[in-house]
């Protein structure tokens, strides 16, 4: 397993490597974030943002959410993976929010929590993106890197994932940590084909040995 020192030489490796990682849902207020974060669910940032492109424009507030017809908003979000599911969650947050929370987004993310269709990933990275509060989002990519440097074990959950980062990282580098993980897990660590042979943590990382050594026996 990863010792503390290593994880910190990680930490020092991803924000070297991807000095301007960014939450990439394009977004203009804590609402549009959440809406984004949602329906990023399974999908990629990049669909997400050709669809919210028209979508922001045509509805800016819960109001405009809850006041069409379920079908046409399922409609205009059809192209995204698990669209029904989608809409009807964004229907029922949207009216939660007008009902209980003033129409605005609540900058706490125990509360998020209890809206339909929000997780503690969408919470963590609607409060650390949209109202600054330190939180560490782990979404698959941050789940594969840790599990690969050997941080954690294989079985660990996505919570287990991050308290262990969360404990070994400095509170005030966790949103930084996150973007950076997701880069370094997209762009270099990726799912197929990671970047072992120029990657500057293969001396300490489990996986990429393993895979190096696969490579120089075939
Ligand atoms: Fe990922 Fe390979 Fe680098 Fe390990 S050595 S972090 S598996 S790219």
């Amino acid at each position: 397993m990863l010792t503390k020192k290593q994880w910190e030489v990680c930490l020092e490796n991803f924000a070297e490597m991807f000095p301007d990682a960014h939450c990439e849902l394009v977004h203009a207020n804590p609402f549009e974030l959440l809406i984004a974060t949602l329906l990023s669910a399974q999908c990629t940032d990049v669909l997400v943002n050709r669809v919210t492109a028209d979508l922001f424009q045509k509805y800016k507030t819960p109001e405009d959410y809850v006041s069409v017809d379920i079908e046409e908003l399922q409609n205009d979000i059809r192209s995204i993976g698990l669209y029904r599911n989608k809409a009807k969650n964004i229907r029922a947050l949207s009216e939660l929010l007008i009902e209980s929370y003033g129409g605005e987004v609540p900058a706490n993310r125990d509360v998020l929590m209890t809206f339909p269709g929000v997780g503690r990933k969408t919470a963590n990275v609607v409060v650390s993106n949209a109202f600054g509060i330190p939180a560490l989002a782990v979404d698959t990519h941050v789940e594969r890197v840790a599990k690969r440097l050997g941080m954690n074990r294989w079985k660990d959950t996505p919570l287990a994932v991050e308290e262990k980062i969360m404990r070994w990282t400095p509170r005030e580098k966790w949103t930084d940590t996150h973007h950076q993980i997701i880069f370094f897990g997209r762009y270099h660590c990726k799912a197929q084909n990671p970047a072992c042979g120029e990657c500057p943590l293969l001396p300490l990382c489990r996986e990429g040995k393993k895979r190096m050594k696969v490579v120089a026996n075939e």
